[in-house]
């Protein structure tokens, strides 16, 4: 079933627009939500988030943070969503082509559910990333349906047969296509700043709050690529991806070329925090 304006409906019922500016522009904003066991993940820092990127670029939420968060539950219920995601979208409206904001345009809201089973693979043998330029507007705490940038290096990593793609302004690192990015030196953690160069990652604010949990210390400061060339670990961190090691990066090994041991202690309390059975 999907969520389609209020109603929950079958897939093959939601009828989008081709006049859905959306489709045009990619006007419009998302979520994608975790459920573990059949609950949604964090959900107070997505509804926070997608409250912002909707004042931000001027959509008016058609419901509030309460009734969305009941419509997503029973969407969750109605698929019997044990583990996966909740992708969520709303568009500025319907309106035929034109720059402008539509006068009479009433937002258009759509979700659904998927089942995912955790990246076990990568996650515990890690992943291997290419550096690339981002090239991307400078609003990329807004979370956006203008993902083009995005899934052009996205791309650009899995032709040169790596996963991953480390983006970087003038040799300093960013972010990921679709994650975050931390690296390890001396034993402590490093990320690029919460500001409007990186989407503000649900996964990164829990895993900085657990590494300060577990005495790793933390510095939200911009770094280079050559100072990456030099870190003992890194990785991403997503929604989906978790907390998932970076072992080579443009063909070089990072550290040792293996997942560390701080990435490591971050993934098991990330699992305790999520209720796996560690036994
Ligand atoms: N950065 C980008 C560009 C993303 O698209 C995402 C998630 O989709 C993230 C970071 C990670 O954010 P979160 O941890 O909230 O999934």
């Amino acid at each position: 079933m999907y969520l389609y304006q209020h109603q929950l409906l079958p897939k093959d019922e939601v009828a989008i627009s081709p006049d859905d500016r959306a489709y045009y522009f990619g006007d419009g904003i998302y979520e994608v939500f975790r459920v573990y066991n059949g609950v949604l993940f964090e959900p107070e820092g997505h509804y926070r988030r997608l409250e912002k990127s909707a004042r931000e670029v001027r959509i008016p939420l058609p419901y509030g943070v309460d009734k969305l968060h009941s419509l997503l539950l029973e969407l969750i219920g109605a698929n019997r969503l044990q583990e996966g995601t909740v992708y969520m979208q709303i568009s500025r409206g319907v309106a035929p082509r034109s720059h402008p904001f539509p006068q009479q345009a009433e937002p258009v809201v759509m979700a659904y559910c998927s089942e995912v089973s955790r990246t076990l693979k990568s996650m515990q043998g890690g992943i291997r990333a290419v550096t690339a330029d981002d090239i991307r507007w400078l609003k990329c705490d807004l979370k956006t349906l203008n993902l083009l940038a995005n899934v052009m290096a996205k791309q650009h990593a899995l032709d040169q047969g790596a996963d991953e793609v480390i983006l970087h302004r003038n040799g300093t690192i960013t972010e990921c296509s679709a994650s975050n990015f931390m690296m390890v030196k001396e034993g402590e953690l490093f990320t690029h700043p919460a500001n409007h160069l990186i989407l503000h990652g649900i996964t990164r604010e829990v895993v900085l709050r657990l590494a300060r949990q577990l005495d790793i210390r933390c510095h939200e400061r911009a770094f280079s690529i050559e100072d990456l060339s030099s870190a003992e670990e890194a990785f991403i961190t997503g929604t989906v991806t978790e907390i998932t090691p970076v072992v080579t990066v443009d063909g070089k090994p990072v550290g040792r070329g293996e997942p560390g041991p701080v990435t490591r202690r971050l993934q098991q309390a990330f699992e305790q925090l999520i209720g796996i059975d560690q036994a």
